[in-house]
C-alpha cells in the first residue's frame, strides 16, 4: 500500500466526512482528489492547446472525484458531446483506479476568442457550444446507468453542479482547480455531499435537521474560503488541505484511494478487431504501403499489421 501521505507525486483521491452528532454517523461526504501525476501523464501524450488541456484536466479531477461516491463494479465515465470546437470531451475510471482522458476537437478553429485566464475555470461551454454532459457508470452484465445534463453553463462545476441539484437532487459544493506551472499541470478536486439520512425506504429521505442544516452550510461557508493557489500546491498535501478547511468541523480522514494513468486498451483486443474484419475490410482501410494501422485516441498506443494485396 503507497503511503497516502503524498504530495504530488501520486494521484488519488481522499474521502473524508464530517459527522453530524450522536446519533448520525456521518452528514457530509467529502472527497479531495489530487490528481498531477495522472493529468501530466494524460496531457503529456496529447498536444492540446491549454484552454482545452484545462479543461480535460477539470474533467479528470471531476470524474475521479465523482466515481470515488459510488460503489460500482466496472467503468465510471464522464463524457460531453458539443457542436462546438470541442465535440467530444471523455474521462473514465475503473473501479481500481486506472483512469485516462481524451478530447477530439478542430484543429482548425480560431481560438482567439477562447478565454485564457489562469486564475479561473476552463470556459467548457465556450470550447463546446452547446451539448451535454452524461456520467455513466457501465457494470458490464451487472447493468448501466447514465444520467445526462445540458451544457448551460460556463464551467464544468457548474454544469455538474445543476446535474446533482436536479437529477440526484443531493446538495452538494464543487471546486476544481487545474493550470499549468513550471513544472508541470496541478489538478485538484473538493466534493461536499450531504449525506441525507432516510427512514425505512431508501428513497423516503427525511427533512434536513436543523443540526445537519448548520453543520453543511458551515461546511460550505468553509470550503469556499479554500484559495486556487492552496488547491494547486503542491506543497500543501490532501490531508494537510482537509485539516486547514475543515478541522473545526472534525472532518475524519477514510483511506487514500489511488488513481494512476492507465488505459484498457491492449494488443489483444486489437487483434480481436482485426480478426472480426474480413479480407475486403482489411484492404479498404489499409493505407498504401499496404498497412493497417489502429490507434487507441486515449493513451495513443499504434498497432500495425500488414494486409496482403489483393492480386485479383
Ligand atoms: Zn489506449
Amino acid at each position: 500500500m503507497a503511503d497516502p501521505n503524498l504530495s504530488g507525486v501520486l494521484s488519488g483521491v481522499l474521502p473524508f466526512v464530517i459527522d453530524a452528532g450522536p446519533g448520525r454517523q456521518a452528514a457530509i461526504r467529502g472527497r479531495l482528489a489530487r490528481m498531477d501525476d495522472v493529468v501530466n501523464g494524460i496531457l503529456g501524450r496529447h498536444n492540446y492547446p491549454d484552454a482545452m488541456a484545462k479543461l480535460a484536466a477539470e474533467a479528470v479531477v471531476l470524474a475521479s472525484c465523482l466515481a470515488s461516491t459510488m460503489n460500482y463494479d466496472g467503468i465510471f465515465s464522464l463524457q460531453a458531446k458539443g457542436d462546438g470546437i470541442v465535440n467530444t470531451l471523455l474521462a473514465d475510471v475503473t473501479t481500481d483506479g486506472a483512469t485516462r482522458g481524451y478530447m477530439s476537437y478542430d484543429q482548425d478553429a480560431n481560438l482567439d476568442h477562447i478565454d485564457t485566464d489562469s486564475n479561473s475555470s476552463a470556459p467548457m461551454m465556450q470550447l463546446m457550444g452547446g451539448g451535454h454532459l452524461a456520467f455513466t457508470v457501465d457494470q458490464g452484465k451487472k447493468g448501466r446507468y447514465q444520467g445526462i445534463v445540458p451544457i448551460e453553463a460556463q464551467a464544468i462545476t457548474d454544469v455538474a453542479l445543476r446535474y446533482f441539484r436536479d437529477s440526484e437532487q443531493i446538495d452538494t459544493a464543487l471546486m476544481l482547480a487545474a493550470d499549468i506551472q513550471d513544472d508541470g499541470w496541478h489538478a485538484t478536486g473538493l466534493l461536499l455531499q450531504r449525506i441525507p439520512e432516510t427512514g425505512g425506504n431508501y428513497d423516503d429521505v427525511l427533512p434536513m435537521s436543523d443540526v445537519e442544516e448548520d453543520i453543511w452550510h458551515t461546511a460550505c461557508t468553509m470550503m469556499a474560503t479554500c484559495e486556487r493557489r492552496e488547491m494547486l500546491d503542491p506543497a500543501l498535501t490532501p490531508e494537510m488541505l482537509v485539516h486547514r478547511l475543515f478541522h473545526e468541523l472534525d472532518a475524519r480522514l477514510l483511506p487514500w484511494r489511488m488513481r494512476r494513468d492507465e488505459c484498457r486498451c491492449s494488443s489483444q483486443r486489437a487483434e480481436q478487431i482485426i480478426a472480426s474484419l474480413s479480407d475486403d475490410e482489411k484492404r479498404d482501410l489499409a493505407n498504401e504501403h499496404n498497412q493497417l494501422v489502429m490507434s487507441c485516441e486515449f493513451c495513443k498506443s499504434e498497432w500495425v499489421w500488414d494486409v496482403a494485396p489483393n492480386n485479383t
